[in-house]
């Protein structure tokens, strides 16, 4: 491993016009005690700094590259696309096809408009839920982190988690005034919440695995709670699978539930490495939005041709017969090694798929409280120590990992032996 000279003098000069030298806060590592890595290339399970140091990524762009880095075809589409025009502000057929395509893996998405950013995904799909609801009160769960809009910046995932109370400076307090925040698995809290105040609920959102505080599973009874109360008291469920989106199932964490919201957001795989998400849900509600109905939205670059071109070439080879299915093969029998690994050292592994967290904690966690009582020095050694190895994890201890299917067996045993050795350290 090569001394990480030039990360370092380019950390330097990052800081020196960018906001801690990065665009996007985990980016720094500060949460894992060290400075960034800056990244020339990246090509399938592989990441190489401008140091020329190769690591195993299982950070993975933050879960969008499913299909592993650069994929020769995703990007010789999306190269293709840039020749005829990046951007033209004006419709486009890949629009129309991309979106059918979302259909058909999410056919609770009856209507779905493209963005940019699973931020402005979720903020559209609330604004909507209110407009067609004529109501206000948003509710969310602890750890949950659903992009940087004001009003989602309460008790947040993500590296929110590592402010204080994992909320933000520079939001007014009436911004949140009907942000209502409840605890994570907690199906008693969720059903007495509404049963006092479920006429005023707009909208429901959740993240139907939790991924930003860790990866932490719903209790089936608790995933259950969130459709029935919804429906009982007229608000809209809006399942927001920016990371559950293609990955738990081709058709998310809902086709794997069988749960079906009444709004959806996906985001990162759907634009197969581009800036692009989407919205949806039930043709009713959507056609609350401009330019049918009084909800406003829009996009200078939403609907990109690029990213389009990318994402139709990702969803079209994710829908290939047994991709989940092998990689949900792989991804298990690598966490039932893992398991072994971990036994009796107060670290815990939760898993869904092809996402995993391990916790440097006593109890396994199930919602925030416990994910935020894990050791992060602890978790913080391990990153440097994998890191070391060679293996980019994600770093922070608020975060999944996200296994592709580019990570061979071959690597994963590799990594296996890597965790083993980074732990008993
Ligand atoms: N929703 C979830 C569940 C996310 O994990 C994220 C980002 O990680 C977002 C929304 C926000 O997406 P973006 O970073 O593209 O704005």
């Amino acid at each position: 491993m090569n001394e990480r000279i030039k990360s370092a003098a380019a950390f330097q000069q990052a800081l020196q016009v960018i906001p801690g030298g990065v665009n996007s806060p985990v980016r720094a590592l500060k949460a894992v005690g060290t400075t960034p890595l800056f990244v020339k290339e990246a090509q399938g399970t592989y990441i190489t700094d401008i140091d020329d140091n190769r690591f195993i990524d299982f950070c993975m762009s933050w879960g969008v590259f499913i299909l592993g880095h650069n994929n020769p075809t995703v990007s010789q589409k999306a190269a293709e696309a840039v020749m005829r025009g990046s951007s033209y502000g004006i419709p486009t057929l890949a629009e129309t096809t991309l979106a059918t395509k979302v259909r058909e893996a999410f056919p609770s998405m009856e209507r779905l408009r493209f963005v940019n950013s699973g931020t402005e995904a979720t903020m559209s799909a609330i604004r909507v839920a209110r407009g067609f609801t004529g109501r206000d009160v948003l509710v969310k769960f602890e750890g949950c982190y659903h992009g940087h809009a004001d009003h989602l910046l309460v008790s947040a995932g993500s590296a929110v988690a590592n402010i204080s109370n994992a909320s933000s400076a520079g939001v007014p307090d009436g911004f949140t005034k009907y942000t209502v925040v409840l605890p994570y698995n907690d199906t008693e809290a969720l059903e007495q919440y509404f049963a006092e105040n479920g006429d005023k609920v707009a909208a429901l959102i959740i993240e139907p695995v939790a991924c930003n505080m860790g990866v932490v599973p719903p209790t089936r009874e608790f995933i259950e709670a969130t459709r029935r109360v919804t429906e009982q008291h007229g608000a809209i469920l809006i399942f927001d699978e920016v990371i559950t989106g293609f990955r738990l199932a081709f058709g998310g964490a809902q086709q794997r539930f069988g749960i079906k919201p009444d709004m959806t957001t996906v985001g990162k795989i759907v634009g197969g490495g581009f800036p692009c998400a989407a919205f949806g849900g039930r043709a009713d509600i959507m056609k609350v939005l401009a330019p049918d109905g009084p909800v406003y939205q829009a996009g200078t670059l939403s609907g990109n041709p690029v990213a389009m071109a990318a994402g139709i070439e990702t969803i079209t080879q994710l829908s290939a017969p047994g991709f989940h299915e092998e990689l949900e093969k792989r991804s298990n029998e690598f966490c039932t090694r893992l398991e072994k690994i971990i036994e009796g050292k107060d670290i815990y592994l939760n898993h869904v798929g092809s996402m995993f967290t391990l916790f440097f904690n006593t109890k396994n966690p199930q919602n925030f409280k416990d994910t935020k009582q894990s050791d992060q020095v602890r978790f913080a050694r391990y990153f440097n120590r994998m890191l070391e190895r060679g293996i980019y994890v994600s770093p922070s201890q608020f975060e999944g990992n996200f296994i592709s299917q580019c990570h061979t067996p071959e690597i994963l045993d590799y990594v296996l032996k890597s965790i083993e050795e980074s732990i008993n350290e």
